[in-house]
């Protein structure tokens, strides 16, 4: 079953169309991915997804239920988690204070995410507990960002951009983590342009072009067709 699912959304900067229809699922435990070329209209659909912009048209629905017009802070009490494009941690607190800042077990989880677990999750963090967010690397800000939304229990974890600006052996290591936590049942939206790498954790992609979906398919279609690849993510 879909565990999120939009159905047509339209989204508008005041007069300026952002989002023609789209349409899009994320099954259950698996690894959905959005993906396209810049000014598509990815993080506009992430977006209307956690209720920060309003969609004028069209459906979002989460476990079954329309999730359209609900506050942010409510999308978040259902089990939506977002790891923000640009990581948005808080520069003047700690990294322990990040992450207990805004910490709640939303998924009433009977094994729910808390420091101790994050800290063993991310060893890194550990080692920066008393820094303030602004002495992190681009590397540790990145962990710090996932850690920070794995702390609200989320069922659903959206991630915009989550390698982006980040060293190929960092990359790697964000990889293995979200295999690891898509293996412990998360089920996962995954926004990034580097496809060849997390193909093989992703099980179904839409790829959208001009605020819709133009494609959809598994990595292996997706991964062999240079054609497609080269028109609509020009790679
Ligand atoms: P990127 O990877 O560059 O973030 P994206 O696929 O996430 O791209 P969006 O940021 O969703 O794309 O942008 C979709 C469209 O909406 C673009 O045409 C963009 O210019 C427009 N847009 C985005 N933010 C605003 C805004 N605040 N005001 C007006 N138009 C905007």
């Amino acid at each position: 079953m879909a565990m999120l699912e939009l159905n047509g959304v339209e989204t508008y900067y005041g007069t300026i169309q952002a989002l023609f229809g789209m349409s899009l699922y994320c099954a259950e435990g698996r690894v959905t991915t959005l993906i396209g070329r810049n000014g598509m209209g990815k993080t506009t659909t992430v977006g209307s997804i956690i209720g920060t912009l309003a969609c004028r048209s069209g459906e979002i629905r989460f476990d079954g239920s329309p999730i359209n017009g609900k506050p942010a802070y409510q999308v978040a009490q259902l089990g939506i988690g977002l790891v923000p494009e640009g990581r948005q941690i808080f520069p003047n607190l700690s990294v322990r204070e990040n992450l207990i800042a805004t910490a709640a077990n939303f998924s009433r989880s009977d094994d729910p995410w808390t420091l101790e677990r994050v800290l063993e999750f991310f060893p890194r963090l550990c080692e920066r507990l008393n820094n303030q967010g602004s002495q992190l690397s681009g590397g540790e800000q990145q962990m710090l960002a996932i850690g920070r939304a794995l702390m609200l229990n989320p069922r659903l974890l959206i991630l915009d951009e989550a390698t982006e600006g980040l060293a190929p052996l960092i990359r790697q290591e964000i990889w293995r983590r979200l295999e690891e936590l898509k293996q412990s049942g998360l089920t996962i939206l995954l926004i990034d342009k580097n496809i060849d790498e997390f193909a093989h954790i992703a099980d179904n992609h839409f790829i959208v072009e001009k605020g819709q979906v133009v494609w959809q398919g598994g990595s292996s279609e997706l991964t062999s067709d240079a054609d497609l690849k080269a028109r609509y993510l020009g790679i």
